[in-house]
C-alpha cells in the first residue's frame, strides 16, 4: 500500500501530515502528488470530500521550501469560487504548513483592502483568492502576477456555474506561460474541457469516482405538509423534536430570505441554530460555520450555494425545508449525511405544489422515496401557499422581500400572517404547473439562481448564451461579493441587450 512517504513529499510536510493523523493517501493524492512535484500540469477530476485539497497543498508546500517571496509578487496562486472554500484551503495550509515559515495570503471579498495590501506587501508565498477580489487588487496596481510559478484553479465547474470564467481567463493572461497549472473540477462539461485544453500543457489526467452520495445508509423520507410558511415551520419543529438520534443537522432552504426567516424562527423557539447565506457578512459566516463544526450549534440553516463544497463534518440529519428545484441539489444535500458508512436520515418537506420537483428527483436517483405518513397524507394538507417555488417571493437587489408587510410580522411566525401577500403575479392553482413553467421566470439573485445548463440542447443554445452573458455582466458588478447577489447598477435586473454584447 502506498504511504505518504512514497510520494516524494518533504520531511516537514510528512511530519505535519502524520500529526494530522493521516496515514494513507487518498486516490487523488496518490495520483496528483508525484506528478505535481515533477512540475507537471494536472487535470484532476474530483470533488470535495476526496482529499483533493491536500492533493495540491502538500506538493505546493514541498516545492515552496526553496526560494522566497518578493513584495507584491506572489509565488503561487490558488483560485477558489467562494470565500468559504478559499478559507478552507487557507486552513489546510495552516494545518499542513505548520512546520514552514511561509506567508499565506487570503484575498476574499468582505475584508478590508488595506489589510490585504499590507499582507501582499510582505510578499506572498501562497495567494488564495476569489476571482473578483483578485482582479480588484490587480487593477489597483497592488499586485503583480508575473512571479506566479504555480497556478491552481479549483472547483472549475462551480466557477462556470457562478459566471467566473471570463474573470479566470483575464487572470490567467497576467500569469507567465511558463507556470505550472493544477486544474480541478468535479465534472467535465464541454466548456470546462475547453478551458482545460487552453490552460494546461500536456497534463496528467487523474479521475476519481465521486463518493456515492445517496448512500444506502441514509434513510430518505418525504414529509407531507401544508403550503403556508407557518405550517412548514411548525411541521419542521415537530420533525426535529421527534428525532431521537439527531446529533446535528443541516436544514436547506431554496432561498436565502427563507434561510434568514427560518433561522430567526428556530432561534425564537429555543433551538441551537445557525445560518449560512450569501447576505451575511464574512465574520458571521465564519463564526456560524466554526460553531457548527465545533458542535456548539446543532442546526445549521443554509442555502445550496452557501453550503455546497464546504467541508462540514458529516451530519446525522438533513432536512429539506423546500424541495430543491434542481434535482441534482437533492443529491448534494443528501450527501451531507450518512458519510463513511454511518447512518443518516434525510427528510424532505413536500407541499402539494412540489409534485413535479419530487418526480424529477426520483427520476434522477432512480428510486422512489417513501412517505413518512403514507402517500395520502399530502391530500390532507392545505394546498394554499404563500408563494410559488422560485417565484412570487423574489428578493430585490438588497435581498429585501417584496412581500409587503412580511418583515414586520416576523415575531408572529407561528400564526398565519394576517396580511395580504403582495401579488405581483397571479397565483396559479396548485395543479397548474405547466402555466407556471410557461411564464418567464423571475430574474434570480445569484444565491437563488439556477446553475447553468450544461451541454445545452441546440434549441436552447441562444438562451444559454444569453444566460452566460448575463452571468458575466452580473459578475462584473459583483466583485466584492463573489458569492452574493449581483445587480447591475442602474438597470435593476433588466439589462438592455446591447449592454451585454462583448461584456
Ligand atoms: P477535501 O476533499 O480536500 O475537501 O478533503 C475532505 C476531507 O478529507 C478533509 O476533512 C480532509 O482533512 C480529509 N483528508 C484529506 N486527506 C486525507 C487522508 N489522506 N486521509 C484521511 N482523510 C483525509
Amino acid at each position: 500500500m502506498t504511504t505518504f512517504a512514497d510520494l516524494g513529499l518533504s520531511q516537514k510536510v510528512l511530519s505535519a501530515v502524520a500529526d494530522a493523523g493521516y496515514t494513507t493517501p487518498t486516490p487523488i493524492q496518490e495520483g496528483a502528488i508525484p506528478p505535481a512535484l515533477e512540475r507537471r500540469d494536472i487535470l484532476g477530476i474530483a470533488q470535495t470530500g476526496t482529499g483533493k485539497t491536500a492533493g495540491f497543498v502538500l506538493p505546493m508546500l514541498t516545492m515552496l521550501e526553496r526560494g522566497r517571496a518578493r513584495a507584491r509578487m506572489p509565488r503561487t496562486l490558488i483560485l477558489e469560487p467562494t470565500r468559504e472554500l478559499a478559507a478552507q484551503v487557507h486552513e489546510n495550509f495552516e494545518k499542513y504548513g505548520k512546520n514552514h515559515r511561509l506567508n499565506i495570503v487570503l484575498l476574499i471579498g468582505g475584508v478590508s483592502f488595506d489589510e490585504q495590501d499590507r499582507k501582499l506587501e510582505r510578499g506572498a508565498d501562497v495567494l488564495i483568492a476569489t476571482p473578483g477580489r483578485l482582479l480588484d487588487h490587480t487593477e489597483r496596481g497592488k499586485l503583480l502576477m508575473t512571479g506566479v510559478e504555480l497556478l491552481v484553479i479549483d472547483e472549475a465547474d462551480r466557477m462556470l456555474d457562478m459566471g467566473f470564467i471570463p474573470d479566470i481567463e483575464r487572470i490567467v493572461k497576467f500569469i507567465p506561460f511558463t507556470r505550472q497549472t493544477l486544474f480541478f473540477s468535479a465534472t467535465m462539461p464541454p466548456e470546462i474541457q475547453n478551458l482545460a485544453d487552453t490552460f494546461l500543457q500536456n497534463p496528467v489526467r487523474i479521475e476519481v469516482a465521486p463518493p456515492s452520495s445517496t448512500a444506502a445508509t441514509v434513510v430518505q423520507q418525504l414529509v407531507a405538509c401544508g403550503g403556508k410558511d407557518f405550517e412548514k415551520r411548525e411541521r419542521l419543529r415537530e420533525l426535529i423534536r421527534s428525532q431521537t438520534d439527531l446529533t446535528n443537522a443541516i436544514i436547506f432552504c431554496n432561498r436565502k430570505k427563507d434561510v434568514a426567516d427560518l433561522y430567526k424562527s428556530l432561534e425564537k423557539h429555543g433551538f441551537s441554530v445557525g445560518a449560512l447565506h450569501g447576505d451575511m457578512d464574512q465574520r458571521s459566516r465564519t463564526n456560524m460555520l466554526q460553531g457548527f463544526k465545533d458542535n456548539e450549534i446543532t442546526l445549521l440553516v443554509a442555502s445550496d450555494v452557501a453550503a455546497r463544497g464546504l467541508d462540514i463534518p458529516a451530519v446525522s440529519h438533513v432536512f429539506n425545508f423546500d424541495v430543491p428545484i434542481h434535482a441534482e441539489d437533492y443529491v448534494h444535500r443528501i450527501g451531507r449525511t450518512g458519510r463513511a458508512g454511518r447512518a443518516g436520515a434525510a427528510f424532505t418537506m413536500v407541499t402539494r405544489r412540489d409534485a413535479k420537483y419530487v418526480d424529477a428527483i426520483t427520476k434522477l436517483i432512480d428510486r422512489e422515496i417513501e412517505w413518512l405518513d403514507g402517500k395520502d397524507a399530502i391530500e390532507a394538507t392545505s394546498g394554499d401557499s404563500d408563494e410559488k417555488p422560485g417565484r412570487g417571493r423574489r428578493s430585490d437587489s438588497k435581498g429585501t422581500a417584496r412581500r409587503s408587510g412580511r418583515d414586520d410580522k416576523r415575531g408572529r411566525d407561528d400564526k398565519p400572517a394576517p396580511v395580504a401577500v403582495a401579488k405581483d403575479v397571479p397565483e396559479p392553482a396548485a395543479d397548474e404547473p405547466a402555466k407556471t413553467a410557461a411564464k418567464p421566470a423571475p430574474k434570480q439573485n445569484r444565491e437563488e439562481r439556477q446553475p447553468r445548463q450544461r451541454a445545452p440542447e441546440p434549441a436552447n443554445a441562444n438562451a444559454n448564451a444569453n444566460d452566460d452573458r448575463n452571468n458575466r455582466n452580473r459578475n462584473r458588478h459583483n466583485r466584492d461579493n463573489d458569492d452574493r447577489d449581483p445587480t447591475p447598477v442602474g438597470f435593476g435586473d433588466e439589462i438592455p441587450a446591447f449592454m451585454m454584447i462583448g461584456s
